[in-house]
């Protein structure tokens, strides 16, 4: 579904990616790991069109490596930052509207309805100021919000980073189920290895913007060499 062949990214001169190639089939939840700055992050905005790319980006065969960010987006790429980040100073409910906002089809409110079924906590709390959530409840927010725009591929940029371990358990959880429900692709960027292989088919490390090792979670999982060396644990 997305397939990214030889992509070279990074900012103004300083160029981070030097020739990835990754692919996330339809359906399948694909993990990127790496240590800091190892490009994990660009990998993300390369894929959104928010920094200079170039090499071959297909979403679904489509070629997008020249798309702008909204386009992307339309075509059903949701990307969720680090840190979630929410609209601090907007309720819950309105944060949700802002994820179905570039949908043209209305079936908005089925939508939310699901939306609320992953997360029953938010339906109670439609008029808090999404600032006023806990770390946990925001980056929940942000993937409801991601989910919005009823995404083919979602994209998570460390779920995990500064959640207590039963909280972190939860959102991937969550992930698990709406992947598998929805038949959507997931691009999850993550520190912590252990976690993310327990639920991706398939894993990415990079090193220094390439990609050094790649195969399915169990066989990475499995080899001593690749945790030592690359998965730290
Ligand atoms: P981390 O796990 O620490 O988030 P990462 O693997 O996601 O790291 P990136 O955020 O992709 O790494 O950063 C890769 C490199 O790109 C780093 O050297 C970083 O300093 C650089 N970089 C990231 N964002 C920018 C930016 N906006 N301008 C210039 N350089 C940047």
């Amino acid at each position: 579904m997305l397939e990214l062949t030889e992509v070279v990214a990074g900012y103004g001169g300083n160029t981070v990616l030097h020739g990835v190639s990754l692919t996330v089939p339809e359906r399948t939840i694909v993990c990127v790991l790496g240590a800091n700055g190892a490009g994990k992050t660009t990998t993300l905005r390369a894929i959104s069109g928010v920094v200079q790319r170039s090499g071959a980006i297909r979403l679904d065969g489509r070629s997008i490596g020249r798309a702008s960010a909204e386009q992307i987006a339309r075509w059903g790429v949701a990307h969720v930052p680090q840190g979630g980040s929410v609209y601090q100073k907007l309720t819950v409910e309105e944060n949700l509207r802002i994820g179905a906002h570039l949908r043209r089809d209305g079936d908005v409110r089925a939508d939310r309805h699901r939306v609320s079924d992953y997360f029953p906590w938010l339906s109670r709390r439609c008029d808090q100021l999404a600032g006023t959530l806990s770390g946990g409840q925001q980056r929940m927010l942000a993937i409801a919000r991601g989910l919005m725009m009823r995404p083919r591929l979602l994209m998570l940029d460390e779920p995990s980073l500064g959640l207590a371990p039963l909280v972190v358990k939860e959102v991937f959880d969550a992930v698990r189920t709406i992947s598998a429900d929805l038949g959507m692709a997931v691009l999850v960027v993550e520190q912590n290895a252990r976690l993310a292989l327990r639920s991706a088919v398939h894993g990415y490390v990079l090193e220094a913007g390439a990609v050094a090792v790649s195969g399915r979670s169990e066989v990475l999982r499995a080899d001593d060499s690749v945790r030592r060396s690359y998965l730290g644990y």
